[in-house]
């Protein structure tokens, strides 16, 4: 099942997409089966948001894929899975704007990941028994202002998650349709140039891993988000490092889910009140 959400009049819905058009469920929770009522909604006459509604910041784990491990500035592999969150404030739906100021980042780069969200949750949940706690699949482009990321003392929270940089979308697709989350294919492009090519068979924690990892000591929610980690292929990573500029569309895809679109807009002068961290980045 293609998990849709939208608004409506004043109010956000959950809705089934069928062969191009949006079938609205009449009563949403994360479990299957889902009752949908008998209209229909052609798909384009519906503005699509982010197909997730967290119960609070989006889990993320950094540094999962030995290639871009490799590129970033730590160069060890982690013994552990590495977490981080992103505000849901940061979360944008598909073909939405990113809207980003530009005296706060000239940095701004991609990281297209595939994002789990969870049906049930829980304490203490096994490897072997984790994938039955997922409800869904989703793309997940985890925008990273580089230039705050490396300032305030090497934190990753503020430079991943100001307004606009968790892209997310654009269906949610359910499990029952995604049986082994290691055998998907991932690609982000700029402008239609591909950047980043991979395989989530090439994580270095697995998505069951994760979610036993993440559960040894937090209490898992339904409707949950764990982003996965990035393959390589970062701007930061490139010699010399690319970043975004304003009106890049970038496009994020993973294999039976489909693609994300956005577009970065940025605002403000560079002049105006200077960037808080300045590194010579293009603009
Ligand atoms: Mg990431």
């Amino acid at each position: 099942m293609r998990l849709v959400r939208f608004r409506e009049g004043g109010a956000v819905r959950w809705g089934v997409l069928e062969g191009g058009r949006v079938r609205p469920v009449r009563e949403f929770r994360y479990e299957l089966p889902l009752e949908v009522e008998d209209r229909q909604l052609p798909r384009e006459a519906v503005q699509l948001l982010a197909p997730v509604d967290p119960p609070r910041n989006v889990f993320c784990m950094g540094l999962n894929y030995l290639a871009h491990v490799e590129e970033s500035p730590a160069r060890k592999v982690p013994p552990d899975p590495v977490w981080f969150t992103k505000a849901t404030t940061s979360i944008v739906g598909p073909d939405e704007d990113v809207v980003v100021d530009r005296t706060l980042t000239t940095q701004l780069d991609w990281e297209v990941e595939l994002a789990v969200v969870l049906g049930r949750g829980g304490r203490r949940i096994s490897a072997d028994r984790a994938l039955e706690h997922v409800f869904g699949y989703t793309v997940l482009n985890d925008l990273s202002a580089r230039d705050l990321q490396f300032a305030r003392g090497g934190q990753w929270f503020y430079g991943k998650s100001l307004d606009g940089l968790c892209p997310v979308g654009p269906v949610l697709v359910t499990a029952d349709e995604i049986p082994d989350p290691q055998d998907l294919e991932l690609w982000l492009r700029v402008n239609g140039q591909v950047r980043q090519h991979g395989f989530t068979r090439d994580m270095i924690f697995s998505v069951a891993r994760a979610i036993e990892d993440l559960s040894r000591g937090i209490t898992l929610l339904p409707g949950d988000v764990i982003a996965t980690g990035t393959p390589a292929g970062m701007g930061f990573g490139q010699n010399p490092p690319v970043f975004l500029a304003d009106g890049d569309v970038v496009e994020a895809e993973v294999s039976r889910i489909g693609v994300l679109r956005n577009r970065i807009v940025f605002t403000g002068s560079p002049g105006s009140s200077g960037p808080l961290h300045r590194t010579g980045a293009p603009d």
